[in-house]
């Protein structure tokens, strides 16, 4: 099953995809978390686009599509979760072509709705545990002990660089441009379904895994 998130920065992607693959047996391709493990290791490829991704820009297609490659090359299991990606139409058209040469098609795009408000409330509150990457907000979503994180017992947490005002702005401006028009072609495709990422963690988990049938 290939299933798709498809929505705004902050709109839940990465929250729910932690729940599907720790609960549901996902496998999780992200390709934001791909790349800043690059950025991480100082790698060429990091080095290239850590500017970029710091300012809110979106990276080239080719770079993207090379990581994408390579992580279908070796994935595990029946059940993949692709969140942040694609995020263009021709990645969209390249990852159809992928799936197809691996006999695998979209089953299903989940396009998350939230308002701007309350995904710059969202952004802006946003941190995580540096060991095991669990996303938290403040003061919305937080450690159920202060300062030690519910999943691996770690005392360091982080924002991302990329999550201020200025960030945000420029990368909400190239969701509209390059990634809202996917609404049209997944919905062509017969596979979008529209899910109000408004609502608490669990009532969008609900719908996604009840639209699943899992
Ligand atoms: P995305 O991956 O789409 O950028 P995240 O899953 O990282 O978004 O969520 C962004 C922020 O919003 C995080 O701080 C997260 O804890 C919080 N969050 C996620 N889903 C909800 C929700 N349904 N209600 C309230 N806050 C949420
Ligand atoms: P995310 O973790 O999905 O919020 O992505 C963080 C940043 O990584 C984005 O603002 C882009 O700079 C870059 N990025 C992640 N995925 C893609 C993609 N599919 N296409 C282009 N840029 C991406």
């Amino acid at each position: 099953m290939v299933v798709i998130f498809l929505g705004p920065p902050g709109c839940g992607k990465g929250t729910q995809a932690e729940s599907l693959v720790n609960n549901n047996g996902f496998v999780h391709v992200s390709t934001g978390d791909l790349l800043r493990k690059e950025i991480n290791e100082q790698t060429d490829l990091g080095c290239k686009v850590q500017a970029q991704m710091a300012s809110g820009q979106l990276v080239e297609d080719q770079t993207i599509l090379s990581l994408i490659t390579k992580k279908l090359d070796s994935l595990p299991g029946n059940k993949v979760l692709f969140d942040g990606f694609p995020r263009t139409l021709d990645q969209a058209r390249a990852l159809e072509e992928l799936l197809q040469a691996l006999g695998k098609k979209i089953d299903c795009v989940f396009d998350f709705h939230v308002d701007e408000k309350k995904l710059y409330e969202r952004i802006v509150g946003r941190f995580a545990c540096v060991k095991c990457s669990a996303v938290y907000h403040d003061p919305s979503i937080m450690p159920k002990v202060k300062g030690v994180c519910d999943y691996c017992g770690s005392h360091e947490f982080e924002k991302r660089s990329d999550d201020n005002v200025k960030s945000l702005s420029i990368r909400l401006e190239k969701f509209k441009e390059m990634t809202l028009p996917l609404r049209s072609f997944f919905e062509e495709m017969k596979v979008l379904k529209k899910i109000d990422a408004s609502k608490s963690v669990s009532q969008v988990r609900e719908e996604i895994v009840s639209s699943l049938g899992l």
